[in-house]
């Protein structure tokens, strides 16, 4: 029998994308279908999602034809004193993808700037009011709202969607609740906001509690979810475990240890349509595992687009925020070390001006060796996948990461930090990995000065053993990575808990 899910998420690709959530959301409705699961997303109408809804929609050639525009499912006269309409559309974007749907409600989500913040990066003052307001009409959505459509499960993803689980445990629509999975993405953010919006959001008394959304004092939307909802999954198995201790958790290991056996880790697939070196009509030169050597074009294409000179030695690059929880601060530190080495590094990314400025710093010293692209740039990141050598990813913390996936891929070995799903991906090159023909690359701890630049001298000891690098390149563009083996493990914890809530 089909399952019906609906998956709430503020961000999926190709609608909104600030970071790993959006491919994960967008990439999930296909991964469980084989499995026979029917997958409704659900996004708020930021400009950007009402845009690309509209353009599914082309406007009617005679006169005389219903007015264009996506069909409207339900209108809300007010949710928390703000009106607001649901809307239909698909998820590809072509009109023919997963079902999408969109809640419209114009004075909370049709504004300039990201997703949670204005233009100039600060977060919205009523995010707290936004992301309830989208929580509550997808409660209402679950508990049948909207006539003839039913769900039999709520995956809710990450804080913004926290308060889902919440509305169903304390106040279903028309007393109809169904049961939820909560999602993690990334524990650093867990939506905290002060007491005072716990009296707008509809909630009942009840809800004030340990068992509820209250958190230190105020409303914790992740807390909200990790509570309510009857399992909590994340993105990788070493993350489910880090985070119950407190280094990880952020104040959360408490919670996650007490619903230890409802804990679970899902590591995030890639999608081969948009991350595959033999199609990908971003790069240069196309490659299999067969083909290794046309890599070579795009390595000297990526030295010439970012003024490097050009040389055999190993090409290292960095796609990443440049936040603290990336590394990124212990990877400037180590520039020296990798250009004295004979290295070379190519960057893309974008985030805290200070780092911005240490990274800038110690590239001015090596003109030729390291150079750095500030900015979000999606094509730059495949061409550099397909040229580099070896992909540097120093993460303090990372719940499951993609670069490096996308670095296996592509043949460019990932350097990487030992944790969450970082040290679930990769193979580290121990000699009896290399023996075996099962390394895919290099993997450190802690992340310092000494682990760092460690880390750098062995991948460049292994690149120069040309033979041992092959090899790792090949069995890393061998691993499988897509969604297939995930999409069946999220389909089969959906039936499993859907089967006990019948049950119970
Ligand atoms: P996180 O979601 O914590 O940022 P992930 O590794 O899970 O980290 O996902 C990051 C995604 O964003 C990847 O698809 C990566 O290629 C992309 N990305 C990060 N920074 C940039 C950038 N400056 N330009 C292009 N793509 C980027």
């Amino acid at each position: 029998m089909t399952l019906r899910v609906l998956s709430l998420a503020s961000e999926a690709v190709p609608f909104v994308k600030t970071g790993g959530l959006a491919d994960v959301a967008g990439a999930l409705p296909a991964a469980v279908a084989p499995h026979g699961v029917a997958m409704t997303t659900m996004l708020p109408g930021y400009p950007g999602v009402l845009a690309r809804l509209g353009a599914q929609y082309p406007a009617p050639k005679s006169k005389r034809a219903k007015a264009a525009g996506p069909k409207v499912l339900h209108e809300w006269e007010a949710i928390f004193g703000h009106s607001a309409r649901l809307l239909a559309g698909t998820l590809d974007g072509a009109g023919d993808g997963a079902p999408l749907l969109v809640l419209d409600c114009p004075a909370l989500f049709d504004r300039p700037g990201g997703p949670y913040g204005n233009e100039a990066g600060q977060d919205w003052p009523d995010n707290g009011l936004r992301f309830a307001v989208f929580a509550r009409s997808a409660a209402d959505v679950a508990g049948g709202i909207v006539e003839g459509m039913e769900f039999d499960l709520l995956h809710a993803h990450d804080w913004q969607a926290g308060l889902a689980p919440a509305y169903l445990k304390f106040a279903p629509y028309g007393g109809h609740s169904i049961p939820s999975v909560m999602t993690i993405h990334n524990m650093a953010f867990q939506g905290h906001f002060p007491a005072a919006l716990f009296h707008q959001i509809g909630l009942p008394a009840s809800a004030w509690a340990m068992n509820g959304v209250e958190y230190h004092g105020g409303v914790g939307m992740l807390k909200a979810g990790l509570e309510a909802a009857h399992a909590i999954t994340t993105v990788s198995p070493t993350y489910a475990l880090e985070i119950r201790e407190p280094h990880f958790g952020m104040g959360l290991e408490g919670l996650i240890r007490s619903r230890g056996a409802q804990v679970h880790g899902i590591v995030n697939g890639i999608d081969p349509a948009e991350w595959n070196p033999a199609t990908d009509a971003a790069i240069k030169s196309q490659f299999t595992v067969r083909s290794l050597a046309k890599r070579q074009a795009n390595k000297r294409a990526l030295e010439a687009e970012f003024g490097l000179d050009r040389n055999d030695g190993p090409l290292f690059i960095v796609v990443s925020r440049l936040t603290w929880q990336k590394g990124m601060d212990v990877l400037a530190q180590c520039i020296d070390h990798l250009a004295g080495l004979g290295g070379r590094l190519a960057l893309l990314g974008s985030g805290d001006a200070g780092l911005v400025g240490e990274l800038s710093a110690a590239a001015a010293r090596h003109p030729g060796r390291v150079a750095l692209r500030i900015g979000y740039d999606e094509a730059l990141s495949h061409r550099m996948q397909a040229g580099g050598d070896a992909i540097l990813v120093p993460s303090r913390f990372e719940p499951c990461g993609l670069t490096q996936l996308y670095g296996l891929a592509y043949g460019c070995v990932p350097v990487v930090a030992r944790t969450g799903g970082l040290a679930d991906t990769v193979v580290d090159a121990n000699l009896a990995a290399v023996k075996a023909g099962a390394a895919t690359g290099v993997q450190f701890a802690a992340v310092d000065y000494a682990s760092l630049s460690g880390a750098i001298s062995r991948a460049i000891l292994l690149y120069s053993q040309q033979d041992v690098w092959r090899a790792m390149q090949k069995a890393g563009m061998s691993a499988d990575f897509t969604w297939r083996q995930s999409g069946a493990a999220y389909a089969h914890l959906y039936r499993s808990i859907a089967l006990e809530n019948s049950r119970a």
